[in-house]
């Protein structure tokens, strides 16, 4: 058994990414000592921009975090969803007042690194250990608490959060699914607005566009006050389809959009040619829960990425989680998680099934295409019928 290297604390959490460091920060302003293990050298994220509906910005706001946010962000005026063929406008979601009156706070987007740099700050000035380089292999739980196995040593605590990720190793402790391919692949991009030249109008500045399309779509909207421009472009690979192992690389970007309007082929300049996300997700599972052991985060729930919800529902999951522990006592840790897993695991699982069938709904072709836009330029745009179970 290796010697111990940090002293031992209330929560270790294995990741730090927007999951982990959250469910940190949560459970640090409730009064309890946390470690943040992180197998990467630095708490940041190669990525791009990440939108944050209120359901998130409710709870950042409560933490005192959403000034922050705010100010290193954009709030859009609105989502506007336009078909990727024809350019056509099909229907809108406006951010305005009504909006945030009715779900009590704004829509935000964010640069994933500025999100991260200030949940990073806040888990210090918090009082949370965070180390990098830090690569956990194992933990062993046992009726007083658990013991973190990392490449630094043994750290002991009462209770271990698994926020490792889509492919979490700590998950496999409860579960032996295996993360499920989309056949999907997301390029992503973001530059500074002044590089990108004055293809990019003040609309553009303003608002959230989905180009939607017969399996493809693009999604392009500012951050960090509007001086940077975000494009994600995301499509079904065809080599992926017929089985092939090289799949998804810029010459099928370029083929599967040939046939997109102006607008969209325009964005395909701002996008990064040299990597790639393929996209994956996982069925609900209903146990989160391995005595001192808990899932949080992609760990828990990995989705595809369609409702812009999966850095949502992990803020979500970490502030269940302070909420369940805060009056309780440690010994009654083990009951009061059972609670969190009974809250999340339902929700969790709805949003998980609604972000495919919402991607679904976007790459459809032919009449269904025909029949989705005259559905959608017929919405009355005050309708959040769709909306409320996710936001309100
Ligand atoms: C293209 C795309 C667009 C998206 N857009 C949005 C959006 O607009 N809004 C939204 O809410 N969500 C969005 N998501 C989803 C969102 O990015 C994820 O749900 C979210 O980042 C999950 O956070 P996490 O902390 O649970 O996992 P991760 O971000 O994967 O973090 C896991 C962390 O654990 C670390 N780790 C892994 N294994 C170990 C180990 N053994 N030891 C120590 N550390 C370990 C990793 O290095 C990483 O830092 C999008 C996803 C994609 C792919």
């Amino acid at each position: 058994m290796m010697t111990p290297v940090l002293d031992p604390v209330d929560v270790v959490v294995a990741g730090g990414g927007i999951g982990g460091l959250s469910t940190a920060y949560a459970l640090a302003r409730s009064g309890r000592s946390v470690s943040v293990l992180e197998r990467s050298p630095e708490f940041t994220e190669v990525g791009a921009g990440l939108q944050m509906a209120p359901n998130a910005t409710r709870i950042l706001r409560e933490w005192g975090l959403l000034d922050e946010v705010c100010e290193a962000g954009v709030a859009p005026q609105r989502l506007l969803f336009k078909d990727v063929l024809d350019g056509g406008e099909l229907t809108r979601l406006d951010l305005d007042d009504e909006f945030v009156r009715r779900y009590g706070a704004p829509y935000i987007v964010i640069h994933r690194s500025d999100l991260l740099t200030i949940l990073a700050r806040a888990c210090e000035r918090a009082g949370v250990k965070l180390v990098a380089d830090c690569d956990v292999q194992d933990v062993e739980t046992d009726r007083d608490g658990v013991t973190v196995r990392s490449a630094l040593g043994d750290h002991r605590a009462l209770l271990a959060v698994g926020a490792d990720g889509l492919r979490s190793r700590l998950r496999a402790k409860l579960s032996d699914d295996e993360p499920i391919c989309s056949g999907y692949v997301a390029y992503r991009g973001a530059f500074p607005v002044a590089d990108l030249g004055p293809k990019i109008g003040e609309d553009a500045l303003r608002q959230v566009v989905f180009y939607i399309g017969p399996g493809c779509h693009m999604v392009r909207y500012p951050l960090r006050r509007g001086e940077i421009f975000n494009t994600v472009a995301v499509f079904k690979s065809p080599a992926y389809e017929r089985g092939e192992e090289d799949w998804g690389g810029p010459c099928e970007l370029d083929a599967v959009f040939s046939g997109a309007c102006d607008e969209v082929r325009e964005g395909l300049g701002s996008l990064w040619r040299d990597r790639r996300w393929a996209m994956f997700d996982r069925l609900p599972i209903p146990n989160w829960v391995d005595g001192r052991l808990v899932l949080t985060g992609d760990a828990a729930h990995p989705m595809l990425q369609y409702l812009a919800q999966g850095a949502c529902q992990a803020i979500e999951d970490a502030a269940c989680l302070a909420a369940e522990l805060h009056d309780a006592p440690p010994p009654d840790w083990a009951e009061a998680v059972k609670r969190y897993e009974a809250e999340r695991t339902e929700r969790t699982a709805r949003v998980q099934t609604t972000a495919r069938l919402w991607g679904d709904i976007w790459h459809v072709d032919g009449v269904a295409r025909t029949l989705r836009n005259e559905l959608f330029r017929t919405r009355d745009l005050h309708d959040y019928k769709y909306i409320d179970w996710l936001y309100a």
